[in-house]
């Protein structure tokens, strides 16, 4: 797989070097630090699929970054962009991740090189389909071994076709829908999941905007959402959630930029509005009174109080990275910000709220999911006693072989069974602002400058001690 731009190599140092450079505070063995950082596995594959009569060849990767915890977990994405650094760098970001909101799984990631916006759906279908029968034949999906879940360029759809192949290669296989997650409600996926990502987004956010002393290094007033300007990269499934979340709550979104371009309005758009007129008109541009941004990174150097990139990596960089004007840029998208162009952003005092924490809220509700399908039940199907009885027992089970409590909202899921979406959403929202409250304190104990830094601490710290616990194999 040829990388034609180095964007996905430049994404994966950009990774790496934030491993080392916060691996220099901790006080793990040095082979413990090398064994965390690198990749695991990687697994390429080429396959053929019928297309209007001819045979074309798709490529697909899947990288599993980390088996600390079982299953390894992350995502699939459909890019012309994949390849094996950017999927790399997603993987290693997904270890991490996990660890900083506490999900027990180490971090894994996927790709298929192919353009879902001008491939037709029976093609995607085959393609998605042959692509997890590649992963099934090597035991690379699982339950307990490896669960995807939507990124960049998928949704929902595409899992449930991996679950039904899945299901179709493992006939009767007990958990068999906990083999990916991101799953259509009705096909074993759990409320709330589709927004999961957005609303961790706002969440995070809002935490960060009630701390006074981040504020102060942010150089913000006002300690609320209300009437905060932010400007929005993305209108997909993250970047979408984010900015109508933050805009319920007050905050006034003055720009979205698109692939297609930007649009700008200072006296606040309607995110679903602008939602509904680009899907509508196909652009988001033209918007009513709001000014055309021909190139929407141009948007993106507009003054606000928060930007929120929620669509690529490295879209900020060396190149634009000092004509920013944002106080607080809140990483929605994986690896918005390089790591040259962070230097820049934080001497200028921009707070930046790290991907690894504040897009977690995806991969928490995943978590939920794969629990629900585990417990091979529907929440309210059974008579309540019953129903309470065989998930106090999961409770036990899952907290005897992961070593750990679950936490109050997660016991609360398993064992109320009843209002799915408020536990779901009460569960998220703790995770967010117990792992924000982590990554402060790790940022003050050990004097360190900047989040992204102290969540990658906190997050090998809590991997080494898996590490140290579980010894090394023979
Ligand atoms: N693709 C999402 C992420 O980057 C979600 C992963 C998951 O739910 O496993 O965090």
């Amino acid at each position: 797989m040829a990388n034609n731009h180095n964007e996905g190599t430049k994404f994966l140092n950009s990774v790496l070097q934030t491993f080392d450079y916060a691996a220099s505070f901790s006080r793990l063995d040095p082979g413990i630090l090398a064994q965390i950082k690198v990749c695991n596995s990687v697994y390429k594959v080429s396959f053929p699929v019928e297309v209007d009569g001819k045979i074309e060849v798709y490529e697909g990767i899947r990288v599993q970054h980390s088996h600390h915890k079982l299953p390894s977990k992350g995502g699939i994405r459909f890019s012309m962009q994949v390849d094996e650094d950017e999927v790399k760098a997603l993987a290693t970001l997904m270890t991490f991740k996990c660890a900083v909101v506490d999900v027990p799984f180490g971090g894994a990631k996927g790709g298929v090189k192919i353009n879902p916006r001008t491939t037709s759906v029976k093609t995607l279908e085959k393609v998605t389909r042959r692509y997890a029968a590649e992963l099934i034949k090597k035991n690379l999906i699982g339950p307990g071994m490896d669960v995807p879940a939507p990124d960049y360029g998928t949704g929902s759809r595409e899992m449930a076709w991996i679950a039904d192949t899945y299901q179709a290669m493992k006939y009767g296989e007990t958990n068999a829908m906990g083999c990916v997650t991101g799953k259509p409600v009705g096909q074993g996926g759990i409320r709330g999941r589709a927004d999961a990502t957005g609303l961790g987004v706002y969440f995070g956010l809002r935490e960060a905007l009630q701390d006074t002393e981040l504020l102060k290094m942010a150089g913000l007033e006002g300690s609320s959402m209300q009437g905060k300007r932010m400007i929005v990269q993305g209108l997909g499934n993250v970047g979408f959630h984010s900015a109508n979340y933050c805009q319920k709550d007050g905050a006034i979104i003055i720009g979205i930029a698109e692939r297609e371009g930007g649009i700008y309005d200072e006296n606040g758009l309607d995110v679903e509005d602008v939602f509904r007129h680009r899907n509508e008109t196909g652009s988001i541009l033209n918007y009513k009174n709001a000014r055309n941004f021909e190139d929407s990174a141009l948007l993106l150097e507009e003054p606000c109080d928060v930007l929120i990139p929620a669509a690529l990596e490295n879209q900020i960089h060396i190149g634009n990275a000092e004509r920013i004007k944002a106080r607080i840029i809140a990483e929605g998208a994986n690896g918005p910000v390089t790591r040259d162009a962070e230097k820049i952003l934080l001497g200028n005092g921009i707070v930046i709220l790290p991907d690894l924490y504040l897009n977690a809220g995806g991969v928490t509700v995943s978590y939920f999911e794969w629990l629900k399908n585990l417990s091979n039940v529907r929440f309210g199907r059974m008579g309540k006693r019953a129903e309470e009885a065989s998930h106090r027992r999961l409770v036990s089970a899952i907290e005897s072989s992961s070593g750990k409590s679950l936490t109050t909202a997660e016991k609360a899921l398993l064992i109320q069974g009843a209002d799915e979406i408020s536990l779901v959403r009460s569960g998220l929202e703790d995770t967010m602002i117990n792992a924000y409250h982590e990554i402060r304190e790790v940022m003050k104990q050990k004097n360190i400058p900047d989040l992204r830094t102290a969540a990658f601490l906190s997050a090998i710290e809590k991997i080494g001690v898996s590490y140290e616990a579980l010894g090394i194999f023979p």
